[in-house]
């Protein structure tokens, strides 16, 4: 008669954790082994408790059963640890053994024979713990795969993420996570060296386990851990982590492409650190614009002037007060005023609700694509262990739809979260353009100078002047700020007494722009483009007022999936300038 078996699996022990042996392996293992076998499993016994010290309940349940059954049985466990490492419950077992009760025992990891010779063998096994650590590193790839298939985490949280022990994986952190993104995003832009970002960070609280600045070569492993946007890297394969990213892709991209940048040797020699070196090149010669140091007018003065390494140049040197005021200028160019921002904070509030209706059916789609995702990567999986392609072909393919489907799973998410990808941006924009209006006036010329990169490509200095194109959009802003002033000029001009009277400070753009210092006439190619129709708008008040018309604007914001985001954010940013103008 064919033996009928008990399957026994049980749960780690706190101290066994680092093996990653969870019950769902187990029985995975057991039952395809059973299945592989031939063996009939009659009932399975899953237990939660440790088998350091006897007392546990379903085992001694199944082993109740075992000795009041008719018929003798046989046990399937995943190696004899998992059944006994005590020697009462191993004891226990070796007696049914010699009584009769238990004619088999079956484990996929150790062969056991009902010989004397098997029996000494099988008491080693029980509660040796030399036997058990030889047998660890294959339960730890086990283990290691089924994580990963899974996708938690392996090991200890990276920094901005907490174990979670309950889900064995990896959560944000409520803090730091929060740091990570903010420190990213900086990154990003271009704030820091690997080094002010420690500083940045023990700024922020956090710092290495012995409480000094977290070193570069940490860092760099940080700003490169594809944890942060939900991929787990283990062993150069890419697996979907499912857990929550806490940076966007496009920010951790970013990243990689200022760390690449910086890992070019560079060619500026170290020396004093003049705030706007590296921001202007010469509007003659196309050099690059250096900083010195020099005495006149009884003190000592920075100067900016072209090194003149491409040849012949006849600039000369501009003080730096005199640069510092033009770029000012400059950055009061795109300045938002507290009333605008305002209202334009708003009305993109209002276009969220209504983006986020539209969405949801383009959050639907982007569920199919994963879905056909999903599929493709069962299909490619499948075709590997049928040994329809080579490892190299599957590794390579593998690793491209993961990471493609983590890039919609991020969509679907922001989707989700912000209601559509333009959204934020374009609130950062207006509030990054308001905080133009401090900076006009603040003395932090390390700032100044990022917000002028933001701002501006093509930066030079000709003839003592910093002339610069505006990026996009802030080009918009420039464009909408001369219709604006030419406005109040036409007005002044006429004196008409209802010039914002109602509102004196709508909409008046950044309070450093007085109205009699015109700023530089708008490029004739930005002039072609305006919409603007004057008649429609008698005061600036009854600009201010339009906006209001709330039914108007939110019925045609924006959107299209197809799309890019950052289009959206200029035709967006547009309607609201139009409505303000
Ligand atoms: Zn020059």
């Amino acid at each position: 008669m064919k033996t009928k078996y008990f399957l026994y699996a049980r749960k780690s022990t706190e101290d066994e954790e680092r093996q990653v042996m969870s019950i769902e392996a187990q029985l995975a293992e057991l039952d395809e082994y059973a299945k592989r076998e031939n063996l009939e499993v009659i009932e399975k016994f899953i237990e939660n408790k440790s088998a350091k010290s006897p007392g546990r309940e379903i085992f001694n349940e199944m082993m109740a059963k075992v000795k009041d059954s008719k018929e003798p049985l046989g046990l399937l466990a995943w190696h004899p640890d998992r059944l006994a490492r005590n020697s009462i419950d191993g004891g226990q077992i070796i007696y049914l053994i010699d009584t009769g009760k238990l004619t088999s025992l079956r484990f996929p990891t150790f062969w056991f024979e009902p010989t004397p010779q098997g029996l000494f063998m099988l008491q080693v096994a029980f509660g040796q713990s030399k036997y058990y650590s030889d047998n660890l590193s294959e339960n730890v790839n086990r283990g290691i795969r089924q994580k990963l298939r899974r996708g938690e985490w392996l090991s200890l949280a990276p920094l901005g993420y907490v174990n979670n022990p309950k889900t064995r994986n990896i959560e944000p952190d409520p803090v730091k996570a929060k740091i990570i993104k903010k420190v990213f995003e900086e990154f990003a832009a271009g704030k820091h060296t690997l080094a002010s970002l420690g500083e940045r960070l023990s700024f922020f609280g956090v710092v290495s386990r012995n409480g000094t600045k977290i070193c570069k070569s940490t860092l760099q492993g940080t700003l490169t851990n594809s944890a942060y946007i939900g991929v787990i890297d283990y062993h150069g394969e890419a697996y979907e982590g499912k857990y929550e990213p806490i940076v966007s892709r496009a920010t951790f991209e970013a990243v990689q492409r200022v760390l690449k940048d910086r890992a070019k040797p560079r060619k500026n020699k170290k020396g004093h650190n003049f705030p706007f070196v590296g921001l202007l090149r010469c509007g003659e010669c196309g050099a690059a614009i250096t900083a010195q140091y020099a005495h006149g007018n009884g003190g000592t003065y920075i100067y900016y002037r072209c090194t003149k390494r491409l040849g012949p140049c006849s600039q000369r040197y501009l003080r730096e007060d005199l640069v510092i005021a033009q770029l000012k200028q400059a950055i009061s160019k795109v300045a938002l005023c507290e009333d605008w921002t305002e209202k334009m904070l708003a009305q993109v509030d209002i276009w969220e609700k209504d983006t986020a209706q539209s969405s949801q059916t383009f959050a639907q789609n982007l569920q199919i694509k994963i879905k056909e995702i999903d599929a493709k990567l069962d299909k490619l999986v499948n075709a590997f262990l049928d040994g329809d392609i080579d490892k190299e072909i599957y590794l390579s393919k593998k690793d491209d739809i993961v990471r493609s489907k983590a890039e919609f799973m991020q969509k679907k998410a922001d989707f989700g979260r912000k209601g559509n990808l333009w959204i934020e941006p374009l609130r950062e924009w207006i509030k990054t353009a308001h905080h133009a209006e401090k900076l006009a006036s603040s003395q932090n010329f390390y700032e100044i100078k990022i917000f002028m990169e933001k701002i501006g490509t093509n930066r030079r200095l000709l003839d003592k002047k910093v002339i610069l194109d505006f990026k996009k959009p802030f080009d918009l802003s420039l464009e909408y700020t001369s219709i604006y002033d030419k406005k109040i000029f036409a007005q002044k001009a006429s004196k008409n007494p209802s010039f914002c009277e109602e509102n004196p400070q709508c909409p008046r753009w950044s309070g450093r722009l007085d109205s009699n210092q015109r700023p530089l006439a708008p490029e004739a190619s930005a002039l072609s483009q305006l919409r603007y129709a004057p008649s429609a708008i008698k005061t600036s008040a009854d600009a201010c007022r339009r906006l209001s018309g709330r039914h108007h604007f939110s019925s045609i914001f924006f959107f299209s999936s197809s799309e890019s985001a950052e289009s959206s954010l200029s035709s967006n940013l547009s309607k609201l300038f139009t409505a303000l103008s």
